[in-house]
């Protein structure tokens, strides 16, 4: 789950990381008043939407010569201005995709005087199983060009969960930025600070690009992305309360309601799959059969009736979708369930697309006669191959 860079910033102020002083606003009314609030003379007013390069980013209903998402504003009236201009507006940037993201959240923040951008970020390598900080001279500027571009510029490493952070990794980091005299220090401070937040909040990524050097010499985060781990939150509740869900797929979002592994794909086929490994099995056949899946989808092992349905209905729902494959290979799943969420969706939302399905293991006779004798336009397929070239041909033709 990824939360915004205001609320980002909050929760490492609280952690006791330098942020600058800043308001969000929801509202253009609002905005002169948060400005009013900073003390200037240098004010920056950023859209908050879940995605990056927002400051190289433009707004679809940009007039010639507008800037992108993240701009400075001289006096409090001309902040208050610049949020106006862009609440409501579309921003694109080359994270958001060409359709772009709505921006309904401004912040102002109290500017600063940057010497230098730095990069930081911490994540979880999952070939160490290790925490590990990256960071570079080259901040403000796309990680990825860095690394394809200047490798050389980044340095990487993981700390061993035995001992958690120490203050040598911390110089280590700063000698690679280089840094000195009591900025050394401060960037200590600072690394320990980031990585208990990390640890605390079950992060799986921290993002500060930039990380500045200001003109007065100190340390400052000047930007923050976190994501969090989505199997943690039953246990981080403050963190939960952050989640903004205009800003997530709504199919995604109404499958994570009733618990569905559910990710949105830009294809054709909707996949209906139990267990992961065949769900991509799944993916792969079609490709190779000459299609592209529209999901990923594992509807679980103990997938109730209901849970069946929607899972359904949320393949259904994406127009993208020009027909249906359900796989399921019955272990703990019982193929009747299956059957009987299909049949029940099939008559609540309807079947405009062909519809694929191949049921094999527990229960697959009482499975294929509840399909047979609902009535529903069904393919029924044998196999997994015989599955994937039924429904590319019945799409394809
Ligand atoms: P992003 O484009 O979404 O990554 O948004 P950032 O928060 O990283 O801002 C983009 C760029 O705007 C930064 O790299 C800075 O160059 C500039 N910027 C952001 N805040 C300030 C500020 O307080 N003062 C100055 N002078 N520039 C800023
Ligand atoms: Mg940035």
């Amino acid at each position: 789950m990824n939360i915004h860079e205001y609320q980002a910033k909050a929760l490492l102020r609280s952690y006791g990381a330098p942020v600058s002083d800043g308001r969000a606003v929801m509202k253009a009314e609002d905005a002169k008043t948060a400005a009013g609030e900073l003390d200037g003379p240098l004010w920056v007013v950023k859209a908050q939407i879940h995605a990056g390069g927002r400051g190289k980013g433009h707004f679809k209903e940009a007039e010639a010569g507008e800037k992108g998402g993240v701009r400075l504003a001289k006096s409090v009236e001309e902040a208050a201005e610049e949020a106006k201009k862009m609440l409501g507006k579309t921003l694109v940037t080359h994270q958001t995709g060409p359709a772009g993201k709505q921006v309904n959240r401004i912040y102002i923040e109290d500017g600063s005087d940057i010497e230098r951008e730095l990069y930081l970020a911490l994540l979880v390598d999952r070939q160490t199983s290790r925490i590990s900080f990256v960071c570079s001279t080259e901040g403000g500027m796309d990680i990825e060009e860095v690394a394809a571009e200047t490798p050389e510029k980044i340095l990487s490493f993981s700390v061993d969960p035995a001992t958690g952070y120490q203050p040598f990794h911390g110089r280590r980091i700063a000698f690679a930025l280089g840094l000195e005299g009591a900025q050394v220090k401060q960037c200590v401070k600072l690394m320990g600070i980031l990585y208990t937040a990390f640890v605390e909040k079950d992060m799986e990524m921290l993002e500060i690009n930039p990380l500045i050097v200001m003109t007065n010499g100190e340390l400052k985060v000047l930007d923050a992305k976190l994501g969090f781990d989505g199997n943690a939150l039953y246990r981080q509740p403050d963190v939960s309360n952050l989640r903004d869900e205009t800003e997530e797929d709504p199919k995604e979002l109404q499958a994570s309601k009733y618990d569905l592994n559910y990710i949105a794909l830009d294809g054709e086929i909707g996949c209906m799959v139990n267990g992961a490994g065949l769900a991509m099995a799944t993916m792969d056949i079609i490709k190779l059969y000459g299609a592209e899946p529209a999901n990923f989808l594992d509807v679980g092992g103990g997938a109730t009736k209901e849970k069946v349905t929607e899972a359904f209905k949320i393949i259904t729902s994406d127009p993208n979708v020009k027909g249906i494959l359900v796989n399921i290979f019955g272990g703990i799943m019982r193929c009747d369930v299956i059957a009987e969420g299909v049949v029940a969706a099939v008559k609540e939302v309807g079947l405009k697309v062909p519809l694929v399905v191949r049921l094999e293991g527990t229960n697959v006779d009482k499975g294929k006669d509840i399909i047979n004798n609902s009535g529903l336009d069904v393919i029924a397929a044998d196999d997994l191959k015989d599955g994937a070239q039924k429904i590319v041909k019945a799409v394809k033709g």
